[in-house]
């Protein structure tokens, strides 16, 4: 069994930046990722990014690079391709790498596990050529590839990222179908103030606008009624704009309508989760620090609550800091002085946030799809399956797998989760909190049971 004083799971910029605080106050630090190489979402592949994939992915992508090379440090062990599927009591990690179960025990366990795309059901989204966003930057990002005669359709500043990246590339989306309506600038007007803080982001939004404006791409916003079309694949979305029916012809269609915390770790060990009214999604409950009522464990950068990515990185120098202090490597005074810079810095990366959330709320259409729209892939579940067991007494997602199996695939509801709390907490006319989340347990990844079967046999190793 392997030991060290703290475990980071996740190796974006809150794992790689609290593994680094923690190496240089004399932590062993083991950081594990199921992704082969560090970079979490945003910096995905940077060591490798030079020459032009690195100018189309831009200045703030290769910031990523500082964060990569502070894993050589001593102290620090990086497990790439890492798939950690249970924490239990005593803080021992189990995880699966090159086809085999291993397991690791941590004095401290720091959850880094980031972000996922908003699921965004709508009629068609099944399709083939049919994907997130998000997966359109993963294949730019790790193999330079981008789809042709694609549209982007939803929301939020990573779809204008995305744009501009394709208009870098040389192959701009055909459109971008906006669903943000007249009334979200003024709703996100009221939050100018604390936005004026972070100002160098609204700037960065603006020039990417600018980029999407010059590169000839059309914009229609407050789009309503979006769907794929396409008898066997993807040919074309169709949607309402400004009271105009639209039908763009396409071969792919890119969804995002913003991210959310990925809470499948947190959830599993039992800590507690509150909706955010603001960022429409659950969140785990953590202090200043990041630390859980379990103990032992903290949560750090986008997995506690979306704040973007330099805000990631000061998050885990702090709960690395938090942790070097409980294990005896600093003092509090110490925690305390070194902490307070970054905790200013991270209040003034957040500052902005309120505003994009107001001004970005998720597309309606997707949060409550329409009956016939599937919800869980896995199990093929529609909407309407779910506003019929609310019908006959469900009044929670647990219940819904009873129902009809939704979320019991191997997705473990990572897709349909928000989307059945919605649905059913609208149905019974309860509050999200009220209605509650699936709860997850281990394994919280598919294993294999080869790769069960492979692993080294804990008791076998104590008693040598
Ligand atoms: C698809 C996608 C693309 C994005 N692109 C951008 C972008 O270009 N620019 C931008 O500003 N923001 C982007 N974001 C938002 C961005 O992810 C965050 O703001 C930032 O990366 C958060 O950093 P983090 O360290 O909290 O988590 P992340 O960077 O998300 O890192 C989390 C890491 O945890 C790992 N992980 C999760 N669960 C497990 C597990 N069970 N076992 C092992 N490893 C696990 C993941 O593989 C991942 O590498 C993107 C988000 C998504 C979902």
């Amino acid at each position: 069994m392997q030991r060290c004083d703290l475990a980071i799971i996740g190796a974006g910029p809150a794992g790689m930046a609290a593994a680094a605080e923690a190496a240089r106050h004399g932590l062993s630090v083991t950081l594990l990722d199921e992704q082969n190489r560090p970079g979490g979402q945003i910096y995905r592949e940077v060591d490798r990014a030079g020459g032009p994939r690195g100018a189309i992915l831009g200045q703030e992508y290769l910031h990523g690079a500082t964060l990569t090379a502070g894993l050589g440090q001593a102290g620090i062990t990086h497990l790439s391709g890492a798939i950690v599927w249970a924490i239990e009591d005593g803080l021992r990690i189990s995880f699966i790498r090159g086809g085999r179960g291993e397991q690791l025990e941590a004095a401290r366990v720091i959850l880094a596990t980031g972000a996922l795309e908003r699921p965004m059901p709508l009629p068609g989204w099944t399709l083939p050529g049919v994907m997130t966003a998000g997966a359109a930057q993963i294949l730019l990002k790790q193999s330079g590839v981008l789809p042709r005669r694609a549209v982007l359709a939803g929301c939020g500043p990573l779809l204008y990222l995305i744009a501009a990246q394709m208009v870098r590339a040389g192959t701009p989306p055909l459109a971008l179908v906006e669903t943000q309506t007249a009334a979200s600038p003024l709703a996100a007007s009221r939050h100018l103030p604390g936005a004026l803080r972070g100002w160098r982001y609204l700037a960065k939004g603006l020039k990417m606008l600018a980029e999407i404006k010059r590169a000839g791409v059309p914009r229609y916003t407050g789009a309503t009624d979006i769907a794929v079309a396409g008898s066997t694949r993807a040919e074309a979305v169709t949607f309402r704009s400004k009271g105009q029916a639209h039908r763009i012809a396409c071969d792919t269609v890119l969804l995002h309508h913003g991210v959310v915390p990925n809470t499948q770790t947190a959830r599993s060990i039992n800590v507690p989760h509150v909706w955010s009214e603001a960022q429409q999604c659950f969140v785990p409950e953590t202090g200043s620090w990041g630390e859980t009522a379990k103990n032992g464990v903290l949560i750090a950068g986008d997995g506690a609550g979306i704040s973007g990515a330099m805000a990631a990185e000061y998050a885990g120098r702090i709960a690395a800091l938090k942790a070097a202090e409980e294990l005896g490597r600093i003092t509090a005074q110490e925690r305390d002085r070194l902490a307070s810079p970054l905790f200013s810095r991270r209040s003034r990366e957040t500052a902005v946030r309120p505003f994009l959330d107001a001004a970005y709320p998720p597309y309606a259409g997707a949060v409550r799809p329409a009956d016939s729209t599937i919800v869980c892939r896995c199990e093929e579940v529609t909407a309407g399956d779910i506003r019929s067991y609310a019908k006959l007494g469900c009044l929670g997602p647990n219940q819904a797998k009873a129902f009809g199996r939704a979320g019991m695939g191997p997705c473990q509801g990572r897709y349909c989760g928000l989307t059945v709390t919605a649905l059913l907490a609208e149905a019974n006319g309860q509050t999200p909190d009220e209605t509650g989340y699936y709860r997850i347990r281990p394994p919280i990844k598919p294993v294999t049971l080869g790769e069960l079967a492979a692993m080294e046999d804990p008791s076998a190793t104590a008693a040598e």
